[in-house]
């Protein structure tokens, strides 16, 4: 987990808690995504469920191997091989459908007319590294003419406009200049912020951002973060923000998911969380980060590792790692999900009747 520090004396801004419309726009349940290789299966996402509502910001936190990118991957049903989602339901409300109409992606061909329509359109995403996903041979007017062309009827005269205003919206410098420059000629907080703005071109109901400042230095990173949060706001979208920096998640979610080994052990509004978490991994991920105003000689890790995809341990995947474990009962039962308040759900034995 990264490390910048979370004044945990403060109160998380307001703006985090921003009452949304609580309209759901995404809705999974049960989503199971593995990996079918020579040794057997990863379970990568194994059994997910959670909602998007229009208008909110969900941050999936979690160590590196836990599933979040494979979460988000496959809801835009860009699983790489030889991934597969083999069972549940990932349901898209299209609200600018007269009357709104429901899509399950997981039934849609990745590769079909509906899936190129909701890729982009209704659903975009962005990378940690802007340049995996840019062309380097291609100008950006060129690139966003594309992106452009595939949703809406642009000429190509129009598509150096809609370019210009998209890189402005962005908050770019010099728009009409870098609109014809190459990807290689900007610096990394110009990159992400043109991905940002070929992403937001089609004005999307749901972003996808995949750790899309980590790579970035902090100061470049706040900016990054002022602005996504601001064109959420403006544009009304939703987001789904993948990182496992937590003091990322204290500036910008609104509700957060803990991911661990494919399963949501932890799922609650981002106050909840930082001020009263349940799951001993929430607790142990919270005090893995320092805080101001508490001075220690050691910071405090989680003992141990993600185990390997091939040897899971029996009943609570966390149970070598986790400081309450109860022999004999952790060891043994796998946790099922506990609702706790309609916002709020734990999978541990400490919050069952095991
Ligand atoms: Fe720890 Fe047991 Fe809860 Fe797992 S179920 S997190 S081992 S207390």
């Amino acid at each position: 987990m990264e490390t910048n520090i979370v004044d945990t004396d403060m109160p998380i801004s307001d703006t985090n808690t921003a009452a949304t419309t609580l309209e759901p726009l995404l809705d999974v349940t049960n989503l199971k995504t593995h990996f079918k290789v020579r040794e057997g299966t990863v379970k990568s996402v194994d059994g997910v469920s959670f909602k998007i509502h229009k208008g909110q910001t969900t941050a999936v936190v979690g160590e590196s191997g836990c599933g979040k990118s494979i979460t988000a991957r496959s809801i835009m049903q860009l699983v790489p091989k030889p991934g597969k989602i083999v069972a549940g339901e990932i349901l898209f409300h299209r609200y600018q459908d007269s009357p709104p109409t429901v899509v399950d992606i997981h039934r849609e061909d990745p590769n079909g007319s509906a899936m190129r329509r909701l890729r982009g359109n209704d659903i975009a995403m962005i990378f940690q590294e802007p340049m995996t996903s840019f062309s380097p041979v291609h100008s950006l007017s060129n690139q966003m003419y594309e992106t452009l062309r595939n949703h809406k009827k642009v000429s190509r005269k129009d598509a150096l406009e809609l370019s210009i205003n998209a890189l402005r919206r962005v908050k770019m410098p010099k728009p009409e200049q870098i609109a014809v420059s190459y990807p290689h000629q900007l610096s990394g907080g110009m990159r992400q912020r043109a991905m940002i703005a070929m992403a937001l071109s089609c004005e999307p109901s749901l972003l996808i951002a995949d750790e899309p400042t980590t790579a970035l230095d902090v100061t470049t990173e706040a900016q990054i973060l002022d602005l996504l949060r601001e064109l959420r706001d403006r544009l009304g979208m939703a987001m789904m923000f993948i990182t496992h920096n937590l003091g990322v998640v204290a500036e910008i979610a609104e509700h957060v998911q803990v991911m661990y080994l494919g399963k949501v052990v932890e799922s609650a509004p981002v106050r909840q969380i930082f001020y009263d978490a349940k799951h001993p991994y929430t607790k142990s991920l919270l005090m893995s980060v320092p805080q101001l105003n508490h001075k220690v000689d050691r910071l405090a890790t989680i003992q141990g590792s993600v185990p390997d995809p091939f040897s899971i341990p029996t009943g609570c995947p966390f149970h070598p790692r986790c400081p309450d474990a109860m022999p004999g009962v952790c060891d043994v039962k796998v946790p099922q999900p506990l609702q706790l308040t309609p916002e709020r759900q734990v999978s541990c034995h400490l919050y069952g009747d095991a």
